[in-house]
């Protein structure tokens, strides 16, 4: 999710633009979250084990 077309509450701007602190508080928020409330990191974690799984069920099948 992108804070991107949000409007801020509170000074009626974009969230993006942080020109209040409810704006830099969501704005923050918002990114620091990544994916879905995942963190960054984590989403890559998830990603490789995805992939290790797709190659070893591969393995299985062709073996
Ligand atoms: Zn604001």
């Amino acid at each position: 999710m992108s804070c991107e077309h949000l409007v801020c509450a509170q000074c009626a701007h974009p969230v993006i633009e942080g020109r209040c602190p409810l704006c830099r508080a969501n704005r923050e928020r918002m990114h620091n979250h990544g994916f879905a409330g995942l963190s960054p990191a984590l989403v890559a974690v998830l990603l490789l084990v995805l992939l290790f799984a797709t190659l070893v069920l591969r393995h299985l099948v062709g073996a």
